[in-house]
């Protein structure tokens, strides 16, 4: 199936799967709402608990997190609401499937018989109307919300040139991939899910690689750390956990913004550690060391391949659910749309992956939640509880993180532990050892 008009469009039975599309959106988008509402009910709260007070946040600190959360869950829910609006409005008025029809109307470069070219002019309208309608709220985010709370480093012009870059960059994969992608199912026919989860797994291996070492230097300048003290300390602590470290980058995330952070990347006997000048600012030697033991941790339990295996289970899930509707008339028609595509068929079933995609989202968060233990634990058994615990505070004062996460809030929403959690974690390890 290239493209295909659908024989006797008016005979095809239609059912009222736009109104079940909406109907699951607007359930899973009022959870959301629901428990941005509990967790407003705890960010309101000013009186300091004592809890926080033991771990060493000031009445000041601890009403900062407190402002800072409340804005950004109230910013939050204002903008999810609006873009939801906006989807309903689309799919209630059969906006998408006009577009479809009217792709080579609007942009006459393009032919209306090619698949590929009718897909990439509709993602290229559509991703020009997210952003007219996405750039305010982005703009008031950035200068007036982190602005506030002094974590804004971005100039209007870093702003503006980011947006450009941001779009010739996605543009050039939008091309690769859709081009791919609908070939890849095109030729793997009725079993097309084995080929297309194979796709993704290429296409995420190539990501892996050429993000970091192409795209991310577009943004950033990632310089080599200098030697002295803190290089020869980092390189020894990778020689002790048998750590294949190539090479040590700081980054200039404060270019940006002052939050911070430490990750590492590449293949096999080839990693990199990128250290954010924020953090190399915020935290002494002996704190960054907890911090790297912490990463390497993860490296140690192979948690980023774990991840990868939930994501394949999920992106096989999805394929092969929509291997069940890929073909079928009725499905298209009942949208409004009077052609069959691979396009407008993967586009169409998101709709009803998200109940599916919600669920397996708590399962990793909570398999993630379970990884930061992991990795505290590892630094631990290197000897840096004391250090990292120390460290852990210090970056979440500096981010103004969220000190009282309402439990559920947390348990839906969260790839990490809250604070508290981590710290006792720590705290009953110390005690245990001695
Ligand atoms: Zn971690």
């Amino acid at each position: 199936m290239a493209l295909e008009q659908i024989n006797n469009i008016e005979q095809v039975e239609k059912y009222p799967l736009v109104y079940i599309a909406i109907g699951i959106q607007i359930v899973f988008h009022l959870i959301d709402q629901i428990l941005n509402y509990l967790q407003l009910t705890y960010s309101q709260r000013r009186d300091r608990p004592k809890e926080i007070k033991q771990l060493g946040f000031t009445e000041r600190e601890f009403v900062l997190s407190q402002v800072y959360s409340f804005d950004k869950l109230v910013f939050g829910s204002i903008s999810s609401a609006f873009s939801q609006g906006i989807k309903i409005v689309f799919l209630l008025g059969y906006l998408n499937p006009f577009i479809w029809n009217n792709v080579s109307k609007i942009l006459p470069f393009i032919d209306k018989e090619s698949e590929f070219q009718n897909a990439y002019g509709f993602l290229l309208l559509q991703s020009l109307l997210d952003q007219v309608l996405e750039i305010p709220f982005s703009y008031f985010q950035t200068f007036t919300l982190e602005q506030r709370y002094g974590f804004n480093q971005t100039t209007l012009k870093i702003f503006i040139t980011d947006i450009i870059k941001n779009n010739i960059i996605s543009q050039v994969i939008t091309v690769v991939l859709l081009f791919g992608y609908l070939k890849v199912v095109e030729y793997g026919g009725k079993y097309f899910y084995f080929y297309a989860l194979i796709f993704v797994l290429i296409v995420i291996f190539l990501m892996m690689l050429i993000y970091p070492n192409f795209i991310a230097p577009l943004f950033n300048k990632y310089e080599e750390l200098p030697e002295g003290d803190l290089r020869n300390g980092i390189n020894q602590l990778a020689v002790l956990n048998n750590f294949p470290l190539t090479k040590i980058y700081s980054v200039d995330g404060s270019t940006r913004s002052s939050h911070s952070n430490a990750y590492f990347f590449g293949f096999g006997k080839n990693k990199r550690i990128v250290l954010f000048d924020t953090l190399i600012k915020q935290l002494n030697h002996q704190e960054i060391y907890a911090v790297l033991c912490h990463e390497i941790g993860h490296w140690k339990y192979s948690h980023t391949f774990k991840h990868l295996g939930a994501l394949m289970v999920r992106v096989f899930a999805f394929f092969y659910l929509f291997s069940f509707v890929i073909y079928n008339d009725s499905f298209y028609a009942s949208f409004g749309y009077s052609q069959k595509s691979v396009f407008i068929g993967t586009h169409l079933f998101f709709e009803f992956f998200v109940p599916i995609n919600t669920l397996m989202n708590i399962f990793t968060m909570t398999m993630s939640r379970k990884y930061e233990f992991q990795a505290d634990n590892y630094a631990f058994q290197m000897g840096y509880a004391k250090q990292l615990y120390a460290g852990l505070i210090k970056m979440f004062k500096e981010n103004a993180g969220n000190l009282l996460p309402h439990p559920i809030y947390s348990w839906y929403h969260y790839s990490h532990p809250p604070l508290k959690e981590r710290l006792e974690q720590i705290d009953n390890l110390l005690k245990k050892s001695n």
